[in-house]
């Protein structure tokens, strides 16, 4: 059987929710019966994002097999509550190197390469492998970026001879478009849409369905001008006014008729009646006023929120659950070194240190644990952070004043942290770090199995340094338990610190399984430790006692 296609194309600015609205609408069409795949299309010439700075692209997201991917990836993940696969997530880097590969190797005969056929046959292939891997019905397709970009255009071409191959009757496109607002009038306007629009039927597309974005309300009469200058019916322009609540999206898109309208058109039938009861429970729980708990987010990309978005999701999904509001204070870690942001710090319930490579704020980083260490201070850290979380143990705990990870001190003389025995021999940077899911074995009568609940976990990973077994003994004996080990009992992959009411370090990446109807129990233990913490905050902040101590390490 053809599977269907819904193919979303960006227009007027990037960064508008076209991959929410996609999560969205996959989302409604799950809840309705239906199978699927979903895949995001991106136009960069990088094979895949993992080696991009967090500053360029945002979080890489890390999946099951070990894909790095785009953060729309960890979108459709949530909001679907679906399991993707590298499959889903395909760059023109891919398709050329796949196609100068094959050309090298002989296989097209002498023929000359070219943008069409052969680059859009190969992005086709790449599609047409989503559908045959999860045999799907529907097959939500995004393309990244907006249209007019350069690099876009292989893309849209080759949708476009999708669509006639697969029967104009199988292919829906959506185009997501930004209204802008003139706030001297007080105006929203249609032309920047009407242009994208344009520039899309242009290249052969004509969308059925628009999506119009706005932060303010958007009038019918605004509609009815995008219907009539975008040749698109009126029902199939659709008003999306920005809302506070992310997971608010699948209820508004359900609401303005976007699943009804497009399983008419593409003239199929849902087997079952969605159930919104937990969605809108959800929604009404995060507007509901509670206490608030405060976790310092210390990170060296935290300028740009997106580089931490699924550990933002993570600790809201884990607030939920517990009952209060959860308000992150970025600090910046290279601050801390420079004696600044720490009152952010003192005045937090719950301090996490994300994951991160390079050593530029690593010395912000392990005060920080070491301030969470020292005063008690419930402590989360994901990766890096766990890995700052051991150096600052070494160093200030067993006096091993040296102590470092050999990441960023090659010559260190206790490298606690070092370089995993395969890693050794790689050169090349691109998808070779330890990546993906990989059990762990979680040590009965710790905190972490407590907040777990049972003793076997598997997690993402994406790191190629780990904890040197060689310091293993010296840490146990000063108070470190090693509650979460790989199961040949070789590498550490979670740390705790005994006396301290919440202190627990994974090697791996929790925040990329965390959902918002089924919170990461890491996330969980975090903000469960920091609410009992609140009615000490104040205290905390006014007695300054701890900081010089911390600070002193720096002179
Ligand atoms: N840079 C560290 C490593 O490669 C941590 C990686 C991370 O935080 N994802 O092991």
């Amino acid at each position: 059987m053809t599977p269907k296609y819904i193919i979303f194309t960006g227009g007027v600015v990037s960064s508008v929710g076209k991959g929410v609205t996609a999560a969205a609408l996959g989302l409604l069409l799950k809840e309705r019966g239906f199978k699927l795949a979903v895949q995001k299309l991106d136009p960069y010439i990088n094979v895949d994002p993992g080696t991009m700075s967090p500053y360029q692209h945002g979080e890489v997201y890390v999946l099951d097999d070990g894909a790095e991917t785009d953060l729309d990836l960890g979108h459709y993940e949530r909001f679907i509550d679906i399991r993707l696969k590298q499959v889903s997530n395909f760059t023109a880097g891919q398709v050329y190197a796949e196609v100068i590969a094959k050309e090298r190797h002989g296989d097209y005969l002498g023929g000359t390469i070219q943008i069409i056929p052969h680059i859009t046959n190969e992005i086709k292939r790449r599609i047409g492998l989503a559908a045959k891997e999860t045999k799907a019905e529907i097959v939500l397709v995004e393309i990244g970026g907006t249209v007019g970009d350069i690099e876009s255009l292989p893309f849209m071409e080759s949708l476009r001879q999708l669509r006639n191959e697969v029967g104009r009757e199988n292919v829906f496109f959506i185009h997501v478009t930004w209204l802008p607002f003139i706030s001297a009038t007080g105006e929203i306007k249609t032309k920047p849409t009407q242009h994208s629009v344009a520039a899309l039927r242009s290249i052969g597309i004509s969308p059925n369905m628009i999506i119009a974005r706005c932060d303010h309300p958007i009038e019918d009469s605004i509609c009815d001008k995008i219907a009539l200058f975008c040749d698109v019916e009126k029902e199939a322009v659709i008003p999306m006014t920005t809302t506070d609540v992310l997971y608010e999206v699948p209820l508004l898109v359900e609401e303005a008729g976007v699943a009804e309208y497009v399983i008419k058109s593409l003239n199929i039938k849902a087997t079952r009646k969605p159930d919104w009861r937990p969605w809108r429970k959800l929604v009404k729980e995060v507007r509901t006023p509670k206490p608030t708990v405060k976790i310092a987010l210390v990170g060296k990309y935290v300028e740009f929120h997106d580089a931490y978005l699924s550990v933002r999701e993570a600790l809201k999904h884990a607030a939920l659950a517990t009952n209060v509001k959860v308000e992150i204070g970025w600090v910046h870690s290279v601050d801390l070194e420079k004696n600044k942001g720490w009152e952010i710090i003192q005045n937090a319930d719950g301090i996490l240190v994300p994951g991160g490579f390079g050593s530029r704020g690593i010395e912000g980083k392990t005060m920080a644990a070491r301030f969470a260490r020292e005063n008690k201070v419930p402590y989360l850290g994901l990766c890096l952070g766990m890995q700052v979380m051991c150096i600052d143990f070494a160093r200030n705990v067993l006096e091993h004043e040296d102590a470092n990870s050999s990441e960023f001190d090659r010559g260190t003389e206790a490298p606690v942290i070092d370089l995993m025995l395969e890693q050794r021999s790689i050169t090349d940077m691109g998808g070779t770090m330890r990546l993906g899911l990989y059990p762990c074995l979680l040590q009965k009568g710790t905190k972490t199995a407590a907040a777990y609940g049972v003793s076997q976990v598997e997690e993402r990973h994406r790191h190629r340094f780990e904890f040197n077994n060689k310091f293993k003994a010296e840490f146990e004996n000063a108070g470190m338990l090693f509650s979460g080990m790989s199961p040949d009992g070789m590498l550490v992959e979670i740390a705790e610190l005994a006396d301290h009411p919440f202190m627990i370090g994974s090697q791996f990446h929790p925040e990329f399984l965390s959902r918002p109807m089924r919170p990461h129990p890491l996330f969980v233990g975090l903000v469960k430790a920091a609410k009992k913490e609140i009615k000490d905050r104040e205290q905390r902040a006014s007695t300054n006692a701890n900081l010089p101590k911390v600070l002193r390490s720096t002179l």
